[in-house]
Parts: structure tokens; C-alpha cells; sequence
């Protein structure tokens, strides 16, 4: 290639061009062989190069691409509303489309604000949130997220949105077990409410699994039910953010439904285009739209390229692949055998401290010492090692962890296409155990 002026994340590496991708595989300009095992960013939900979202694609493309959302809505637009108002559990009847999953939790944040200043109650505007939780990288997302590292440099921007501890059982704050423990930090809620008051409190979010900032951590049984009882008691409307575990990636089509969960809004992005469109939305119960409809009549949110034709079009063949392959019924099957994978290479490795996860979103929590938990330094930059070296093998896995209490949470998140084959989990826990093989002579050198 000739010098490039694109801007990477990380100006001192340089990139592989990629040439074109089919189902798990990326392939790059000199013909190098990628298993991407986390779907990109957990986005490739169904794999890459399938034909029936390309032909979906171009037939929408013939007809109209573009149509301003303020003037027009179009087929495609509403086809996909109703697909996923049909497809979503309990009354999340209505979709605010946007283009990232930032955006999404943004617009989930200004509805449940809105939903408050409808009833004629303007001090409800702070959304509570978790320690160890990434909702985006806009100011506003980032305010709700607890991650330290991506807050950091935009500390003094962001509002004072307070958080509570995460269920993360294996660093349990408490020291306890679920569901002996009560769900102590589930009722960290309540004490937070009381103490900034309930009439502050617009929503409280938090992701079903957590995803980037602490590789997949799937919360204890009864966790969300107490959440959610907490969140009703005290007039607080409860936003769950499915951007990384939405369209399937647990095996329902909201991880909610997991946990018997009916989330008054949702923020959904990632798998909705699963990465063939950039396509995101904030759904809403009749509850919620139906004081903004008496009301002002609109979400007071948009961006120009809300709900343009093209990405609605892809998102629905999307929905359509999924439905008609019956993909989602086979992730929890498919994710229990990936996680034996990894379970047998936690037996191996002693510095995998924690297998975990739910349906096809696991991960990996790496410790210096597995007895006391005890992190490696930060200096050792063991993610990055392992993702750079995996990456050489040609095997693509995605970084987590935030860094929260002191405990750098060093974890790998292993989130493969929902179409993976059996034989293809079995090639990837072969290329997972080479890498870490090749990691294990790396920290004995
Ligand atoms: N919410 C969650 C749970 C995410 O995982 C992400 C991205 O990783 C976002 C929001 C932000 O989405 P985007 O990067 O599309 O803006």
C-alpha cells in the first residue's frame, strides 16, 4: 500500500488491509486468513459476506437510499419498527432509530428525561449507572458509563451522574456468594436513590452482560428482578442497554428476556446492522411515549441520518436471516460448548482466573495469581499481548476491562457470528490455545 493518511486508534500500528471476509473468516490483501472470533467489535452477528443482506441492500438501493426522517419515513423504516416491536417482549412498541449505540443511549437518556418533563416534572434529569459499564463515547454516554479509562481525559465534561457497584461475583465487593449475598450490590441502588433523591433520579441503566469495560459479565439469577423492583419503587424508569447483547447475541432477542425482564426503554446497535449498515435505536414502551405523545408528539432527538432507507433495509434482512435460519435458538447450545472449549483451556492456563459470560458473548478475566486474584501489573499489558499475538496467529478476539477499585481487570471477550459451525468453535479453541501457549513462553522468558 502507499502511505496511508487515515487516522487509527493507535497512530504506531500498523494495519492489515483487509480484502473481503465470508461467515467467521476476514481475508487481507496478502491473502492472510482471519478467524474473527468476536464478530469485530461483537457486531458481525451472522458472519460476513452473507448474500441475502447484500441482494436486501442493493434492491433498497435501486429504489431510494436517503429520505430526510423530518419529511418522510419510508417502507423499509417501517417494516423494520414493526419487525422489532413483534420480535421484543412485552410493549416495546415503539423505535427511535439512530446510528450508533451511542447514539442510542443517548436518545435512551433524553427520552426517560423527557418522559419525566411530560409529566411536568423538570428535576428528574440524572440517570444512575454502574461502576465497570460502557454505554458510548459521546459526553452524555460517557457521563453514564463506569469506565475509567475512556472518562478520564473528559472528566471535568461530564455530568455528575453517580454509580453503583456491578454484579462482577468474581470481585465481589462483599465478599459473598449469589444468592446468599442478598444481591447487596443490586440494593446499592436504593441506598443511592435515597441518597440523592428518587425526584433527581430520571432511569438507571446498565448493560444485561457487561461487555467492554468487564468481558462479559453475566449478572447472578435474580439480579435484574430486584433492579427492576427497586427501579419501580421508587418511580425511576430502568434503560437496559442491549447495544452489544441485542439482536440474539444471548441466544433471545433481548438478553432481558434471560432474566424475565421488561426494560422500559431499550438502546439496541452493534448486531442490528451486524456491521454490514451502521444502524442503532432506543425503544420505548407505551408507558414511556405515552405522555410524549400526548405531549410534545416527538422524541426530542434526531439526527439527519435517523432511519434513512438503506440501513433499515439491511437491519431487517437481518432480522429475516435470523428468524428464517433459526439462528437464536441454537446460541445457547452452540455457547455451552465454546465455553467447555475454554473451560478446558482454563484448566491448562493457570493465569485464566474466570471463564464466563452467557450464550455466545464469554469471556476471559486473566490473573497473575489465581489463588488471591491478584491482577498482573499493569505493566505486563497482558490484553494487548494476547490480542496481538492471537491476531498474528490470525485468530481476532476483543479487549476488555476498565480498571475499577485499583484491580485492572485485564479480560478478553470471545464473541464469535451467531452461524459459527461446530467444527469452526473447535478451530477456534485450537487457535485460542496456541495463542495462549505462545503467551505462557512470553511471561516465562
Ligand atoms: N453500549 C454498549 C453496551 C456498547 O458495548 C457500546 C460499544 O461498544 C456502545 C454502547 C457504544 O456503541 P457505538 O460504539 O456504536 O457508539
Amino acid at each position: 500500500m502507499e502511505q496511508s493518511f487515515l487516522i487509527k486508534p493507535m497512530l504506531d500500528e500498523s494495519y492489515p488491509v483487509i480484502d473481503y471476509g465470508k461467515g467467521v473468516y476476514l481475508f487481507d490483501m496478502e491473502g492472510k486468513k482471519y478467524f474473527d472470533a468476536a464478530s469485530g467489535a461483537v457486531t458481525a452477528n451472522i458472519g460476513h459476506g452473507v448474500q441475502e443482506i447484500i441482494e436486501a441492500m442493493n434492491e433498497q438501493a435501486k429504489k431510494v437510499s436517503f429520505v430526510y426522517r423530518s419529511q418522510f419515513t419510508s417502507e423499509a423504516a417501517e417494516r423494520l419498527a414493526n419487525k422489532i416491536a413483534e420480535m421484543t417482549p412485552g410493549d416495546l412498541n415503539w423505535c427511535f432509530f439512530v446510528n450508533s449505540g451511542s447514539e442510542a443511549t443517548e436518545t435512551a437518556m433524553k427520552m426517560a428525561i423527557q418522559y419525566w418533563q411530560e409529566k411536568g416534572i423538570q428535576t428528574k434529569t440524572k440517570v444512575l449507572s454502574r461502576w465497570v459499564s460502557y454505554h458510548g463515547i459521546t459526553l452524555g454516554a460517557l457521563s453514564m458509563s463506569g469506565h475509567p479509562v475512556r472518562r478520564a481525559r473528559f472528566t471535568p465534561l461530564l455530568e455528575d451522574f453517580p454509580a453503583i457497584h456491578p454484579p462482577y461475583c468474581y470481585r465481589c465487593p462483599y465478599k459473598l456468594e449469589a444468592p446468599s449475598c442478598g444481591y447487596l450490590c443490586a440494593q446499592e441502588l436504593e441506598s443511592a436513590i435515597n441518597r440523592i433523591g428518587a425526584d433527581k433520579i430520571a432511569a438507571f441503566i446498565a448493560e444485561p452482560v457487561i461487555g467492554a469495560a468487564g468481558g462479559a459479565i453475566a449478572p447472578p439469577k435474580d439480579y435484574f428482578k430486584v433492579i427492576k423492583e427497586i427501579c419501580e419503587d421508587h418511580n425511576i424508569l430502568f434503560i437496559a442497554d442491549e447495544v452489544m447483547t441485542g439482536f440474539g447475541r444471548t441466544g433471545t432477542m433481548l438478553a432481558c428476556e434471560q432474566w424475565g425482564i421488561v426494560p422500559d426503554i431499550v438502546a439496541l446497535g452493534k448486531g442490528m446492522g451486524a456491521g454490514y449498515a451502521p444502524i442503532a435505536a432506543a425503544l420505548a414502551s407505551e408507558k414511556v411515549m405515552e405522555p410524549i405523545l400526548a405531549g410534545t408528539k416527538s422524541v426530542m432527538s434526531g439526527h439527519t441520518l435517523s432511519a434513512n432507507p438503506q440501513s433499515c433495509a439491511v437491519s431487517l434482512a437481518v432480522l429475516e436471516y435470523l428468524e428464517k435460519n433459526e439462528i437464536m435458538k441454537e446460541v445457547e447450545c452452540k455457547g455451552v460448548y465454546l465455553r467447555n472449549q475454554l473451560e478446558k483451556l482454563k484448566n491448562q492456563f493457570t493465569f485464566i482466573g474466570d471463564v464466563r459470560g452467557k450464550g455466545l458473548l464469554l469471556g476471559l478475566e486473566f490473573v497473575g495469581d489465581r489463588d488471591r486474584k491478584t491482577p498482573f501489573p499493569r505493566k505486563t499489558m497482558i490484553t494487548q499481548k494476547i490480542i496481538s499475538i492471537a491476531k498474528e496467529k490470525g485468530l481476532l478476539i476483543y479487549p476488555a476491562g476498565a480498571g475499577i477499585d485499583g484491580v485492572n481487570g485485564d479480560s478478553i471477550i470471545i464473541s464469535p457470528p451467531l452461524t459459527i459451525t461446530k467444527r469452526e468453535i473447535e478451530e477456534l479453541a485450537l487457535l485460542l490455545k496456541e495463542s495462549l501457549e505462545a503467551l505462557s513462553a512470553h511471561l516465562n522468558d
